[in-house]
């Protein structure tokens, strides 16, 4: 099945039930609203002669255009490039180029992000163009620029309404003729991954990559229409876009999109006034909605499941989640961009203690298997191997870069995802993370992880990251940033005292820095090689 023929069946299933709400714009669609939505937005990108294939670009924080985008898109046949809101001048022009994208649909601005002037930066000439057209020097396959905020809107663009107004030159059925020719395994999304180690990589999925994974992840949590998930996290990621929106359609369960960009407070409103079942987050986000002032005044009794991924999930954060915001069925994803992205999630009937240490065991119709970085063999169960998947979620390749995909993609179809993991007799396997981000002290291996976790279980510390920084006599030190809760205290002395006999003396951290915040992508996941660079260089 096509992504466009998922959308129609859920539709024709639910309705008048709620599909979409879009707190901060206040919007709220019904299918059957989402679905004249989609279908309008479809048949005027035909009609401004966007083809199947053809790369469109979405540059925007969450709202509701941008999932219509995402379905119109689909139903065409059009490529969605997925463009991270926080993106510059040089980022954007990276990923237009790289995707060759023809069509740009983006917002005015939004924070300190001003993406018509940014736009305008590389083509110029949408300041001058006749109404709705120009042509650019610097990005030569760019035709159509579509701006969300209709106040910003350059001369060049057109905006959203203006684009609607070609709807009419299509007909429903010629829509209908172009969504039937789609085959289930055509590209239809290129995702940027999130540039948590470097420069992001255009991961190529298809319609079957993308909606089966979305069906799963959603069927562990037993999703249902009678379901509103609220989605904090952003759309233009694996973790909206799939997991989310789609997770949603192919249940028919309600996406609720609580803010444009990640508000704790805004988040817990949202649960609280829509009645909200299931709620997503990356394990930053959680852990600000715990330490909000006022998080007892929210009613948070409806929730009862959710997805915390994305990055390591810190086991007092996970137990936090389960009882104080009563999602007894909150679930672990483990996951990349390349494989669509879900491979393994915990089952919520797993007992307690696998649910919060592990990240669950491999997907339907998945494999995985863990083997020795070094010589590629396969791991005893227990030991520490990097993580390798196979099956219907890995990626068509890397967008216009077969050396990367051959790099990344083995002869034998396994993706290696550079995740270090061990698996257990049960099959449950937990992450102890990056390769890249693996200390080695004087010999030793240590895991970030390990420390991290055992430091959470301090009361005055409200978020840790341990990284490794050179050292001349061991090669490589630990060190601590550690952020605070509100109102304590704590010095580093006092830090090492209390790993002193806990934990091993060459895990203890050297070095402790007290910060307020990490260096962190917009999807909330800190950025560790930005903090070596800066611990380096701080260090001498
Ligand atoms: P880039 O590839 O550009 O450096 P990225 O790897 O962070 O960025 P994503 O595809 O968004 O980009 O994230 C996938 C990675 O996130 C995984 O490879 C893994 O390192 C980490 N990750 C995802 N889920 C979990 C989890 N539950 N526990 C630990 N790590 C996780
Ligand atoms: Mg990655």
């Amino acid at each position: 099945q096509t992504i466009g023929d998922c959308f129609d069946d859920t539709v024709a299933r639910f309705a008048e039930r709620d599909a979409l709400i879009s707190r901060h714009q206040g919007l709220r669609y019904s299918w059957k609203a989402l679905q004249q939505a989609v279908d309008e937005a479809a048949r005027a990108l035909l009609a401004l002669g966007v083809d199947k294939g053809e790369r469109v670009g979405i540059w925007s924080p969450n709202c509701a255009e941008w999932t219509i985008t995402q379905f119109a898109t689909a139903k065409i046949g059009a490529i969605l490039v997925n463009i991270n809101p926080s993106y510059r001048t040089h980022e954007l022009e990276y990923a237009l180029k790289q995707s060759g994208a023809s069509t740009l649909v983006l917002q005015g601005a939004f924070k300190t992000s001003d993406y018509v002037a940014t736009l305008a930066e590389l083509a110029p000439e949408l300041r001058d163009g006749a109404p709705g057209t120009f042509s650019s020097a610097k990005l030569p396959e760019l035709k159509r620029v579509v701006c969300l905020d209709a106040d910003r809107a350059l001369t060049g663009m057109l905006t959203w309404p203006q684009m609607l107004t070609h709807a009419d030159e299509v007909s429903a059925e010629h829509l209908a003729d172009v969504q039937a020719s789609l085959q289930f395994d055509d590209p239809i999304n290129i995702q940027y991954t999130s540039g948590t180690t470097g420069a992001p990589k255009g991961a190529t999925l298809s319609h079957h990559n993308i909606l089966n994974n979305g069906f799963f992840v959603a069927r562990t949590m037993d999703l249902s229409e009678a379901d509103r998930m609220v989605i904090p996290v952003p759309l233009y990621h694996c973790f909206g876009m799939v997991m989310g929106n789609l997770g949603c359609v192919t249940h028919g369960a309600t996406m609720i999109y609580p803010g444009d960009g990640f508000d704790p407070e805004q988040t817990l409103r949202a649960v609280s006034e829509e009645k909200a079942t299931t709620l997503y987050g990356v394990p930053t986000m959680f852990i600000a909605e715990l330490e909000h002032a006022e998080f007892e005044s929210f009613d948070l009794s409806s929730l009862r499941t959710g997805i915390m991924a994305g990055s390591i999930c810190p086991i007092e954060v996970m137990r936090k989640v389960i009882d104080r915001m009563n999602m007894q069925d909150v679930t672990i994803c483990y996951g990349m961009t390349e494989t669509s992205p879900v491979s393994t999630q915990t089952q919520t009937d797993a007992p307690l203690e696998k649910r919060v240490t592990t990240v669950g065991t491999i997907h339907p119709h998945l494999e995985v298997k863990l083997v020795s970085p070094e010589t590629g063999a396969v791991v005893a169960r227990g030991e520490t191997g990097e993580l390798c998947t196979r099956g219907y979620s890995v990626m068509l390749g890397y967008w216009n870069n077969p050396e990367a995909t051959d790099k990344a993609i083995d002869k034998a179809g396994w993706m290696h995802t550079g995740d270090l993991a061990t698996m257990d007799d049960e099959g449950y396997v937990a992450i102890v993370g990056r390769i890249k981000d693996m200390i080695i002290r004087g010999g030793e291996n240590i895991y970030p992880r390990e420390i991290e976790d055992f430091l959470y279980t301090h009361p005055a510390i409200s978020d840790v990251q341990v990284i490794g920084v050179p050292d001349e006599k061991y090669g490589e030190e630990v060190m601590a940033w550690v952020k605070l809760s509100e109102g304590e205290s704590l010095s580093e002395e006092e830090l090492k005292a209390f790993c002193k006999g806990q934990i091993a003396h060459y895990k203890v951290p050297r070095y402790v820095k007290f910060v307020d915040d990490f260096p962190m992508t917009v999807t909330g996941k800190i950025q560790k090689f930005k903090m070596r660079e800066e611990a380096t260089h701080e260090l001498g």
